[in-house]
């Protein structure tokens, strides 16, 4: 995880207190009767679409709202660039 600042979009004011959810991807092969797993699939399997979405969701520590962790990033340079204006 890098070093970047986050700030939740929702409540404005949180740049300290988060919840990371990490994602964690396992492609797997079930029986459509049973549901039971009977293969991890290899990532790498080319006839199995891979998982292209966020590897990180954030959820804010004082509000609440669970979001990708490029939300947050982007609400503190936001946040920032507000600052240096006024
Ligand atoms: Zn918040």
């Amino acid at each position: 995880m890098d070093d970047v600042p986050y700030l939740c979009p929702s409540c404005g004011t949180n740049r300290t207190r988060f919840n990371l959810i990490e994602q964690v991807v396992r492609p797997v092969k079930k029986n459509p009767h049973t549901g039971s797993i009977q293969e991890w699939i290899n990532p790498d399997d080319p006839l199995h679409f891979p998982y292209r979405g966020e590897q990180l969701r954030v959820q804010c520590g004082v509000c609440g709202l669970i979001e990708g962790e490029q939300r947050f990033i982007k609400a503190a340079l936001l946040g920032s660039q507000l600052q240096k204006d006024s």
